[in-house]
Protein backbone atom coordinates (compact mmCIF):
# COMPACT_ATOMS: atom_id res chain seq x y z
CA UNK A 1 0.00 0.00 0.00
CA UNK A 2 2.78 2.36 0.54
CA UNK A 3 4.27 1.75 -2.85
CA UNK A 4 1.07 2.49 -3.89
CA UNK A 5 0.55 5.72 -2.67
CA UNK A 6 4.83 6.85 -3.39
CA UNK A 7 3.72 5.83 -7.17
CA UNK A 8 0.57 7.67 -6.87
CA UNK A 9 1.94 10.83 -5.43
CA UNK A 10 4.87 10.76 -8.19
CA UNK A 11 1.85 10.44 -11.06
CA UNK A 12 -0.19 13.58 -9.07
CA UNK A 13 3.03 15.70 -9.18
CA UNK A 14 4.08 15.20 -12.65
CA UNK A 15 0.36 16.61 -13.51
CA UNK A 16 0.50 19.49 -11.08
CA UNK A 17 -2.01 17.82 -8.70
CA UNK A 18 -2.18 18.00 -4.48
CA UNK A 19 -3.47 15.02 -2.55
CA UNK A 20 -6.54 15.62 -1.33
CA UNK A 21 -8.69 14.23 1.89
CA UNK A 22 -11.54 12.74 -0.39
CA UNK A 23 -9.00 11.42 -3.55
CA UNK A 24 -7.40 9.63 -0.40
CA UNK A 25 -10.37 8.12 0.96
CA UNK A 26 -11.41 7.16 -2.39
CA UNK A 27 -7.94 5.20 -3.07
CA UNK A 28 -7.66 3.36 0.57
CA UNK A 29 -11.69 2.27 -0.40
CA UNK A 30 -10.44 1.02 -3.48
CA UNK A 31 -7.46 -1.08 -2.78
CA UNK A 32 -9.53 -2.47 0.45
CA UNK A 33 -10.10 -5.91 -1.61
CA UNK A 34 -9.66 -7.18 -5.08
CA UNK A 35 -12.56 -6.74 -6.76
CA UNK A 36 -13.89 -5.26 -10.12
CA UNK A 37 -15.85 -2.26 -9.38
CA UNK A 38 -17.79 0.77 -11.42
CA UNK A 39 -17.58 3.87 -10.54
CA UNK A 40 -21.20 4.11 -9.38
CA UNK A 41 -20.00 1.13 -6.73
CA UNK A 42 -17.13 2.57 -5.24
CA UNK A 43 -18.79 5.84 -5.18
CA UNK A 44 -21.74 4.34 -3.04
CA UNK A 45 -19.06 2.84 -0.60
CA UNK A 46 -17.00 6.03 -0.50
CA UNK A 47 -20.47 7.86 0.25
CA UNK A 48 -20.81 6.03 3.68
CA UNK A 49 -17.97 7.68 4.94
CA UNK A 50 -18.10 10.94 3.25
CA UNK A 51 -21.49 12.33 1.74
CA UNK A 52 -19.96 14.94 0.29
CA UNK A 53 -18.01 12.97 -2.61
CA UNK A 54 -19.46 13.15 -5.77
CA UNK A 55 -19.23 10.75 -8.84
CA UNK A 56 -16.86 12.72 -11.17
CA UNK A 57 -14.22 12.99 -8.39
CA UNK A 58 -14.61 8.84 -8.01
CA UNK A 59 -14.24 8.90 -11.72
CA UNK A 60 -11.33 11.34 -12.33
CA UNK A 61 -9.64 9.35 -9.14
CA UNK A 62 -9.76 5.84 -10.94
CA UNK A 63 -8.56 7.40 -13.92
CA UNK A 64 -5.05 8.52 -12.29
CA UNK A 65 -5.17 5.24 -11.37
CA UNK A 66 -5.37 3.87 -14.30
CA UNK A 67 -2.65 5.82 -15.85
CA UNK A 68 0.27 5.56 -13.15
CA UNK A 69 -0.51 1.48 -13.55
CA UNK A 70 -2.35 0.96 -10.40
CA UNK A 71 -5.65 -0.01 -11.97
CA UNK A 72 -6.69 -1.59 -14.54
CA UNK A 73 -10.19 -0.53 -16.62
CA UNK A 74 -12.09 -3.56 -17.84
CA UNK A 75 -15.41 -3.43 -20.00
CA UNK A 76 -17.44 -6.28 -18.68
CA UNK A 77 -20.75 -6.20 -21.32
CA UNK A 78 -20.52 -2.98 -21.77
CA UNK A 79 -20.19 -1.44 -18.30
CA UNK A 80 -16.71 -0.35 -17.44
CA UNK A 81 -14.87 -1.95 -13.87
CA UNK A 82 -12.13 -1.14 -12.26
CA UNK A 83 -9.61 -3.82 -10.54
CA UNK A 84 -6.36 -3.29 -8.92
CA UNK A 85 -3.52 -4.28 -11.13
CA UNK A 86 -1.93 -7.83 -10.69
CA UNK A 87 1.28 -9.27 -11.35
CA UNK A 88 -0.02 -11.95 -12.91
CA UNK A 89 -2.30 -12.53 -16.19
CA UNK A 90 -5.55 -13.43 -15.49
CA UNK A 91 -9.20 -13.79 -17.20
CA UNK A 92 -12.65 -13.72 -16.30
CA UNK A 93 -15.94 -15.52 -15.78
CA UNK A 94 -18.73 -13.44 -16.02
CA UNK A 95 -22.55 -13.98 -14.82
CA UNK A 96 -25.11 -12.61 -17.07
CA UNK A 97 -27.19 -12.96 -14.11
CA UNK A 98 -26.44 -11.79 -10.48
CA UNK A 99 -23.21 -10.38 -12.40
CA UNK A 100 -20.65 -12.42 -10.39
CA UNK A 101 -16.68 -12.44 -11.60
CA UNK A 102 -14.20 -15.25 -11.45
CA UNK A 103 -11.32 -14.55 -12.51
CA UNK A 104 -9.11 -17.65 -13.94
CA UNK A 105 -5.76 -18.50 -14.79
CA UNK A 106 -5.42 -21.49 -17.32
CA UNK A 107 -1.57 -22.07 -18.55
CA UNK A 108 -3.12 -24.31 -21.39
CA UNK A 109 -5.35 -21.81 -22.82
CA UNK A 110 -2.41 -19.33 -22.11
CA UNK A 111 -0.11 -21.10 -24.94
CA UNK A 112 -3.19 -22.08 -27.30
CA UNK A 113 -3.15 -18.16 -27.82
CA UNK A 114 0.05 -17.82 -28.33
CA UNK A 115 0.34 -20.76 -30.52
CA UNK A 116 -2.90 -19.31 -32.66
CA UNK A 117 -0.51 -16.51 -33.01
CA UNK A 118 2.18 -18.45 -34.08
CA UNK A 119 0.69 -20.22 -36.87
CA UNK A 120 -0.84 -16.67 -38.36
CA UNK A 121 2.75 -15.04 -37.76
CA UNK A 122 0.85 -12.73 -35.39
CA UNK A 123 2.61 -10.88 -32.51
CA UNK A 124 0.75 -10.90 -29.43
CA UNK A 125 0.80 -7.88 -27.21
CA UNK A 126 -2.10 -8.38 -25.34
CA UNK A 127 -5.65 -10.36 -24.84
CA UNK A 128 -8.79 -10.37 -22.61
CA UNK A 129 -10.72 -13.44 -22.52
CA UNK A 130 -13.96 -13.15 -20.83
CA UNK A 131 -16.44 -15.98 -20.46
CA UNK A 132 -20.35 -15.11 -20.16
CA UNK A 133 -22.84 -17.34 -18.51
CA UNK A 134 -24.61 -18.88 -15.37
CA UNK A 135 -22.75 -18.56 -12.34
CA UNK A 136 -23.72 -22.27 -10.44
CA UNK A 137 -25.90 -20.09 -8.16
CA UNK A 138 -27.79 -18.86 -11.08
CA UNK A 139 -27.69 -21.76 -13.51
CA UNK A 140 -30.73 -23.06 -11.95
CA UNK A 141 -32.96 -20.49 -13.20
CA UNK A 142 -32.19 -20.46 -16.64
CA UNK A 143 -32.43 -24.18 -17.37
CA UNK A 144 -34.77 -25.21 -19.82
ZN1 LIG B 1 -25.00 -15.52 -11.00
ZN1 LIG C 1 -9.86 -9.44 -12.45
Amino acid sequence: MEDKISLLNKHLKEKGLKSTRQRDLIVSEFFKRHQHLTVEELLERVRKIDQGIGYATVYRTLRLLTECGLAFKREFGGSARFEHSTDHHHDHLICLDCGKIVEFENDRIEKLQAEVCQKNRFKLINHKMELYGYCEKCHGKHHE
